[in-house]
């Protein structure tokens, strides 16, 4: 499979690994955002968020708040993104389900930027339904 985190989880390619135990890996992304800008990698493949069991979701949501802490205490990091992408459109760009733990330091240059986008009331509500009736817990 020509997925890049199986190939580093493989140790085909090395990798800045900060945190591993039977079920992930978390490692210094090789294109950082920021100082300490860390991803949580579960070793087994799973594409996306719509792929992957949801044990295995919450562990690794588990696991970016003690790298959250981490960072806090050990580079100084005031406050944290928690970031996940899903697919191509929202930029995605290895399809290997991964959690970026972005720190926040004063002053830093980091831009994360979503423009409201203007939505009709009555279509709000019909939104609003269709999301309700489709969430299956
Ligand atoms: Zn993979």
């Amino acid at each position: 499979m020509d997925c890049i985190f199986c190939k580093i989880l493989k140790g085909d390619i090395p990798c800045n690994k900060v945190f591993e135990d039977d079920s992930f890996i978390a490692i210094l992304d090789a294109f950082p955002g920021n100082e300490g800008h860390v991803l949580i990698i579960p070793k087994s493949h799973y594409e996306n968020i719509f792929d992957i069991d949801e044990q295995t979701l919450k562990n690794a949501y588990g696991l970016a708040q003690k790298v959250a802490f981490a960072l806090k205490s050990s580079l100084g990091a005031e406050d944290i993104n928690i970031l996940q992408n899903n697919g191509e459109l929202a930029g995605q760009t290895v399809n290997h389900f991964h959690i970026h733990v972005l720190p926040r330091y004063k002053d830093d240059k980091v831009i994360i930027k979503s423009e409201p986008v203007e939505i009709e009331k009555n279509k709000i509500e019909q939104i609003r339904q269709n999301i309700e009736k489709n969430i299956n817990i």
